[in-house]
């Protein structure tokens, strides 16, 4: 691993990153609080590393089952049309996914979230939302210590 130590000009070295879900020593799992992206969650690395072939190949892999379980329980609660998976890390260059459930009726939809607004846009129902999060939260520690 390249570097570890906390840094202090980096959100997530600073900050939760959202509404904690779950965590454990390799990363955690937070809840985006966003009306137009309803369930949208990021998977943020503990450790302050740029890139993920900074890791070794069994962190990489744990990272990454994770992050298909978070999708897998937003498919099966929230019933989006197509799942988003982004790693960009320009401006926060530490290891983290976003994880978005999209919609085609979503304001940004078919562009990416962050592109040109669309529509007056509709995502899932937020009434869906406790019973996402005790879902994920019980697959997540169902599966994973
Ligand atoms: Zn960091």
């Amino acid at each position: 691993m390249s570097s570890s130590s906390p840094h202090t000009h980096c959100v997530f070295c600073q900050e939760t990153g959202g509404e904690l879900i779950w965590q454990n020593a390799l990363c955690r799992v937070v809840l985006i609080n966003d009306a137009d992206y309803v369930g949208f969650c990021r998977v943020i690395l503990n450790q302050h590393v740029k890139e993920m072939s900074d890791l070794s190949g069994d962190q990489q892999w744990a990272l990454m089952q994770i992050v298909f379980l978070v999708e897998q329980v937003q498919r099966e609660i929230l019933q989006p049309d197509k799942i988003n998976l982004a790693s960009l890390g320009n401006k926060t260059p530490h290891v983290h996914w976003h994880v978005i459930p999209r919609f085609a009726s979503d304001k940004n939809f078919p562009e990416a979230t962050w592109g040109p607004k669309q529509r007056e846009g509709k995502t899932a129902d937020i009434g869906l939302l406790s019973k996402f999060k005790q879902r994920l939260l019980t697959q997540l520690e169902q599966q994973f210590a």
